[in-house]
């Protein structure tokens, strides 16, 4: 059937009442929320962030991070205890804290009073999550393990999933719908940039598909973050592509900060530093009050 064509170019509204019928949007105004512990994600009112380093290098390092966000009036750290990184061999440096990771963002957490989003790539760790962890992200290069994505569901938590930067609409759109149909309406979707055509390999790493955020919110009633940091590898650029992704009406942002960027563990050169940060953070809060949103 070719009618009435999505943006995402592989979506029919057929297909949206057979193959995606519990993430499609069933009128205009059908937006789902997915309350947090009190902070609701998704409310066109609310615009989140989700601020931290790439991983979870130490207990001081996320105790900063987490005094930082305080000070912005903010509330939720990333940073991730397991890495998908690209390549196996590690050097000390690149070394992830896994469990012990676990357990500096549940003192975090604690002391501080934040929430947290943290990424978990094996089933076998999910039930160490409770204490530590609000949100569970599922990272890119597991959007598509159906069974993880299924065990992740059974928890209950309220999940992230992450576009695979080679990955279709009408793809993130089936892994959500595995999720959706195991039970969890707790889900949250995240674009962290597609791979690029060549003309860009210069200039950036992927591309913020900021048409995918403003599709997706066509679709789907499910609330869409926007990753800037993951798309751009560029810690200049990030500041104006939060911008855009407040202007294409992205339900929050998830960045990447460190106090020392050049020295952060993994991914330095698309971190932002503190000073980065605060101003980012003064100016989308500007752009949100006339938007009638509040940044958290
Ligand atoms: C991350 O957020 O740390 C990460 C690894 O992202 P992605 O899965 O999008 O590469
Ligand atoms: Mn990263």
């Amino acid at each position: 059937m070719i009618d009435n064509k999505f943006p995402g170019k592989d979506i029919t509204s057929e297909d949206l009442k057979t193959k995606f019928p519990l993430c499609a949007k069933k009128n205009s105004n059908h937006k789902s929320i997915v309350n947090v512990g009190g902070v609701r994600i998704g409310d066109k009112k609310n615009v989140i962030i989700f601020a931290g380093p790439n991983m979870v290098e130490s207990y001081s390092l996320m105790s900063s991070v987490a005094k930082k966000m305080l000070k912005n009036k903010l509330i939720f750290l990333r940073g991730g205890a397991f890495k998908p990184l690209t390549f196996p061999y590690r050097s000390k440096k690149y070394c992830e804290t896994r469990e012990e990771g676990l357990e500096f963002l549940k003192y975090v957490r604690k002391k501080y009073n934040c929430k947290v989003i943290s990424e978990i790539m094996e089933s076998k760790f999910l039930n160490k999550v409770d204490e530590s962890i609000d949100i569970i992200q599922i990272g890119a290069r597991n959007m598509q393990n159906y069974p993880f994505l299924v065990d992740v569901a059974k928890t209950k938590k309220p999940i992230m999933l992450k576009r695979h930067y080679g990955a279709s609409l009408r793809d993130l759109l089936g892994a959500a719908e595995y999720i959706l149909h195991a039970g969890n309406k707790k889900l949250i979707l995240c674009e962290r940039g597609i791979t690029a055509p060549h003309t860009h390999s210069s200039t950036s790493r992927y591309l913020l598909d900021l048409t995918a955020v403003v599709a997706l919110k066509e679709l789907t009633h499910l609330p869409i973050i926007s990753d800037p940091s993951h798309a751009c590898f560029n810690s200049k650029w990030v500041h104006d592509l939060s911008l855009a992704s407040l202007a294409a009406g992205s339900d929050g942002i998830m960045l990447e900060i460190h106090p020392d960027p050049k020295n952060a563990k993994v991914d330095n050169l698309q971190t932002i530093n503190y000073r980065q940060f605060d101003k980012l953070i003064k100016e989308l809060k500007k752009i949100a009050k006339v938007m009638k949103k509040n940044v958290i």
